[in-house]
């Protein structure tokens, strides 16, 4: 604390990211990357763009990666937002679509960044809770006696459950909820849910946002993106050019472009990370572990004999990090992401001597 500091920084509880540790060895499944190195391709689009013209400001519209999205979604270019990261296409919609008089609606448990730009940009908000089951139900999100919501936002599939919404469920709450703007964060769509990006064009309140950091393994990248109605995309255009006109460097684009293209990459990706999910969850039940069935690259579990935290230090101590929330509901669980086929081994191994121990 300094007295320098403004008074918004003062109040201010920022999200801390998953570790990322400089050891050597490390069976690293705390963040929820990818175990594959991105496309081929997308890594000599960014070599050819090592250039020279690295002197010179990029296209501060991204207009080649916006057509390519477009392009691979069957959606015109006014419809597409890109940003550096998911997050900051977050951020902006934070600021410039979700915030109003009435509450901003998510669930209590999910992606942890959504109450601190509630905190950065001064939004109340309302916490519905997820079933017992740890889903996401529509009905708690549709107006009601209690009101309804100025904004919702929800991650399909939800972080850190892994559980999916089907598209039915996504439809019906943005549909019934015509006043208020429904963000619909997709950055785990490819590993097994529907995405709600075919919605957009009946239902001109949907934003969907997804993220080349997850299924297309360019978390370093930093690239993400959202598509909606073009009053929608114009405000995140608003806000970004007060912000920072120049969000995606030449290289982002340039690889973000490529790995679009190359689907046959990204398919053969997210299938091996999907098969492996399925064997380490078969595993792990064998160890009786409940584990919430995932549409995610990274599973929820909890043992019932051993408490989260106790089995996320023992992991640590074999230099296996996963994810322990130290929070109410969950504080029982680990999030594991899922790793090549080795190191699931490496970690169903340890926790099989752990748990005899
Ligand atoms: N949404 C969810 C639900 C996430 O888990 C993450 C990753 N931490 C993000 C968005 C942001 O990802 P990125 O900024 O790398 O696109």
């Amino acid at each position: 604390m300094s007295r320098y500091w403004s008074a918004i920084v003062r109040g201010l509880t920022p999200y801390v990211p998953g570790e990322q540790p400089k050891l050597a060895q490390l069976v690293k499944l705390n963040t929820n990357e990818n175990p594959y190195g991105p496309s081929p391709r997308a890594l000599e689009a960014i070599r050819a763009a090592t250039a020279d013209t690295l002197r010179l400001y990029p296209d501060p519209e991204s207009e080649d990666l916006k057509a390519t999205l477009a392009t691979h979604f069957g959606l015109r270019p006014s419809q597409v937002f890109v940003g550096n990261g998911s997050d900051e296409v977050l951020a902006h919609a934070f600021l410039g679509l979700l915030s109003h008089e009435l509450p901003l609606w998510f669930p209590d448990i999910t992606y942890s960044f959504y109450p601190v730009y509630c905190g950065l940009y001064g939004l109340q908000s309302r916490l519905v809770p997820l079933a017992a089951d740890y889903a996401i139900r529509a009905e708690d999100y549709l107006p009601g006696p209690g009101g309804r919501a100025g904004a919702i936002i929800f991650p399909n599939p939800n972080a850190p459950t892994g559980h999916a919404l089907p598209l039915a469920e996504v439809e019906r709450i943005v549909a019934g909820n015509p006043d208020a703007v429904v963000v619909v964060d997709e950055a785990y769509v490819d590993f097994g849910a529907e995405s709600a990006i075919p919605l957009v064009e009946r239902h001109p309140n949907l934003l969907v946002v997804q993220t080349f950091s997850k299924s297309r393994s360019l978390a370093g990248l930093r690239v993400g993106f959202a598509v909606g109605h073009p009053e929608l995309i114009e405000a995140l255009e608003r806000v970004k050019n007060s912000f920072n006109s120049y969000p995606l460097d030449r290289l982002a684009q340039a690889g973000a472009v490529a790995s679009v293209q190359d689907d046959a990459y990204f398919q053969a990706t997210r299938r091996q990370v999907m098969a492996t999910r399925e064997t380490l969850v078969a595993q792990l039940t064998a160890l009786d572990f409940e584990v919430i069935p995932s549409a995610a690259n990274f599973i929820f579990a909890r043992h019932p004999a051993r408490s989260g935290a106790d089995l996320a230090q023992a992991l640590r101590a074999r230099a296996i990090i996963v994810r322990h929330f130290n929070k109410p509901r969950i504080a029982d669980h680990l999030r594991i992401t899922i790793g090549t086929d080795r190191q699931c081994q490496s970690l169903v191994e340890a926790l099989t001597e752990l748990l005899r121990g």
